[in-house]
């Protein structure tokens, strides 16, 4: 949590310091402000998140969920290189509306994360289709990838494969044993399939609404 309010801090400074208003350099400063504000904002909404399951004070408001509503809000903050594939006919989900959008922005918010902006370029793809009287949710991404043995750790709290490289992104362990309990109470099941160096894809299967 510390890194985007230094990053904050030395940016605003730094435009303090200006005597003379530069707009474009300005408009750029701003522009890095914001972005570590959203990060800032994911992490504490994580940890709120977080310690509200471990306290058990979070109540699941079941209801018939529309998945493309839910993937469309989940996306609101991932505007650009994004691609999505609804399924036609897509059933509803029985499911807590703001939390699987929780589920799908932390999956969406690493495969930004730990897909490098290489020339060509982030490929993240967002799918929903129908198995087994289930509604799969998919989420691509052509990035590090995460070794087979560390496949079923990344689960657990706080647990980070690459504790350097999250000083950069700015995480804390936290987003996918959220993701896990929020898709377990659900009655749901999450798994990963990657593929070191070529990129991960995460699966959440909820129970189709009846
Ligand atoms: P955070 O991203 O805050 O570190 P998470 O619980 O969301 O915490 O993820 C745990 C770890 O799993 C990450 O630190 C990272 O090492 C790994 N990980 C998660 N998603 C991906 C992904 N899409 N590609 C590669 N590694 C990932």
């Amino acid at each position: 949590m510390k890194t985007p309010v230094a990053s904050v801090r030395v940016l605003v400074d730094t435009l303090l310091a200006d005597e003379h208003v530069d707009v474009p350099k300005t408009r750029e400063y701003l522009g890095l402000i914001a972005s570590e504000n959203l990060r800032l904002s994911r992490l504490i909404e994580n940890f709120l998140t977080f310690s509200r399951l471990e306290r058990n004070r979070q109540r699941f408001e079941f209801t018939d969920v529309d998945p493309t509503r839910a993937i469309e809000a989940a996306m609101s903050a991932h505007p650009g290189a994004l691609s999505v594939l609804v399924a036609p006919d897509l059933p509803r989900v029985r499911a807590d509306e703001d939390a699987l959008v929780t589920v799908l922005r932390n999956l969406l918010d690493n495969a930004w994360k730990y897909t490098p902006d290489t020339p060509g370029g982030k490929r993240i793809a967002v799918r929903a289709y129908r198995e087994n009287a289930r509604v799969v949710f998919a989420v691509e991404d052509n990035g590090i990838g995460i070794a087979p043995r560390e496949q079923k750790r990344i689960f657990r709290r706080f647990y980070q494969v690459d504790r350097r490289l999250v000083r950069d992104t700015g995480g804390c362990g936290l987003g996918l044993s959220i993701v896990e309990f929020i898709v377990h109470a659900h009655g749901g099941a999450v798994r990963v399939q990657s593929q070191p160096g070529h990129g991960s894809t995460f699966f959440v299967a909820l129970p189709e609404a009846v």
